[in-house]
């Protein structure tokens, strides 16, 4: 691509925001084809929350514990259309719906669908930014305040959610992925 010669290592770009010496050494780790097995040793297995109804009940789980004054959610999804680019490894929307001739406020939080074969810890740092988002809007100091809250990890995890990405945007195989039974989720 014509690209690469702007970027000698586009697969380097979720790690832009990291200090020089952590982006050399995750180069070093991708370059000797030892990221994939790093992260598999981090993290031996996936979370198993393959229905966006195991999603939502995980999600509200935490809500629950964490944010009780918050709102309920509407809908917790799995969504294939989410790419995965910067801070967008999920979304959440507020929209407004009709009901019983009132208005009432919709929330609802999706997750790229990558993250439905991932270890449980990355979708807890996930579920986390997205729930922040419920009561901070901007990715300022209170967000991450809150973000550790609910996740401790939280900053530790978004670098190595990030690590994959960057294992799969160097074409490593999808680590965690299971082989679908064919009976459909
Ligand atoms: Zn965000």
């Amino acid at each position: 691509m014509a690209s690469d010669l702007l970027s000698p290592k586009p697969a380097l770009r979720y790690l832009s925001a990291y200090p020089e010496t952590l982006q050399r050494q995750a180069a070093d780790l991708l370059d000797s084809g030892r990221l994939g097995a790093w992260l598999l040793e981090r993290h031996p297995e996936a979370h198993g929350l393959r229905t966006d109804a195991a999603l939502y009940r995980h999600t509200e789980e935490l809500r629950l514990a964490q944010m009780r004054q918050s709102t309920r959610l509407d809908r917790v999804l799995y969504d294939s259309k989410i790419h995965v680019v910067r801070h967008a490894l999920g979304l959440h929307t507020r929209s407004a719906r009709v009901q019983g001739g009132r208005l009432r406020a919709q929330h609802e939080i999706r997750i790229a669908a990558l993250f439905r074969d991932a270890p449980l810890a990355f979708l807890r740092m996930i579920v986390a930014h997205e729930l922040a988002h419920l009561r901070e809007r901007e990715h300022d100091k209170a967000f991450y305040r809150l973000c550790e809250h609910l996740e401790p990890a939280y900053h530790r995890l978004e670098l190595e959610v990030r690590l994959y990405l960057t294992h799969l945007e160097a074409g490593g195989d999808r680590l965690w992925a299971v082989a679908e039974s064919g009976a459909g989720a």
